[in-house]
């Protein structure tokens, strides 16, 4: 196509205000208006919180006392109180569904 090919194509860019790169502040030339590299920057340093935000998360599990875990020992639902399994209600007011041959765990899921 002779018509297409004797118009240069003017690039967007040229005619714009130039955008800053929001990570770095420098301008960019790319349509985004962000470097790429700067980009990638940026998502590693989200992923990087994320990562720190699940480390964290991690250990706070970690930290539950152990008697949670006692098979003697189960927690209310409602209020995460600890209670022993023998009870049948806990002090918030909340009555384990407890089934004979059940265990605790699967009687309150019921
Ligand atoms: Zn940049
Ligand atoms: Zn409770």
């Amino acid at each position: 196509m002779p018509y297409m090919s004797s118009r240069k194509p003017v690039p967007l860019f040229d005619r714009q205000p130039r955008p800053l790169c929001p990570v770095c502040g420098e301008t960019s030339y790319s349509p985004a208006g962000i470097h790429p590299q700067c980009a990638v920057r940026r998502l590693d340093d989200e992923r990087m919180k994320k990562m720190k935000l699940r480390v964290a998360q991690g250990q706070q599990e970690k930290f539950q006392p152990p008697g949670d875990t006692s098979p003697w020992k189960r927690a209310c639902p409602v209020c995460r109180a600890t209670q022993h399994v023998r009870c049948k209600s806990c002090q918030c007011g909340h009555v384990f569904a407890m089934r004979p041959g059940v265990s605790p765990e699967q009687g309150e899921a019921l």
